[in-house]
């Protein structure tokens, strides 16, 4: 990462390994271990264009079937005006 955060300004930054989560409509990819660049002060994370087109392209193969993803997670679903307390 060159140069300062786009959000916060800050120059300092540290490569971390994330969950990514990525999402097209109501479908989803979670994908761990993901490497990223986040800023120190303001936590922004920022990818490779290269890791991003990677993560796009798996997300294809598992819905052309041509791939098996690892796991399935369900993910329960609320709006914020019908939570409770
Ligand atoms: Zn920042």
């Amino acid at each position: 990462m060159q140069g300062a955060c786009s959000f916060c300004g800050n120059t300092e930054f540290k490569s971390k390994s994330v969950e990514y989560v990525y999402r097209r409509g109501e479908k989803m990819l979670v994908v761990n271990g993901v490497p990223c660049t986040q800023c120190t002060y303001c936590g922004e994370r920022y990818y490779e264009a290269e890791v991003l087109s990677k993560i796009e392209s798996d997300f294809e193969a598992i819905e052309n079937g041509t791939r098996e993803v690892e796991k399935h997670l369900s993910v329960p679903v609320e709006d914020f005006s019908r939570l409770v307390g």
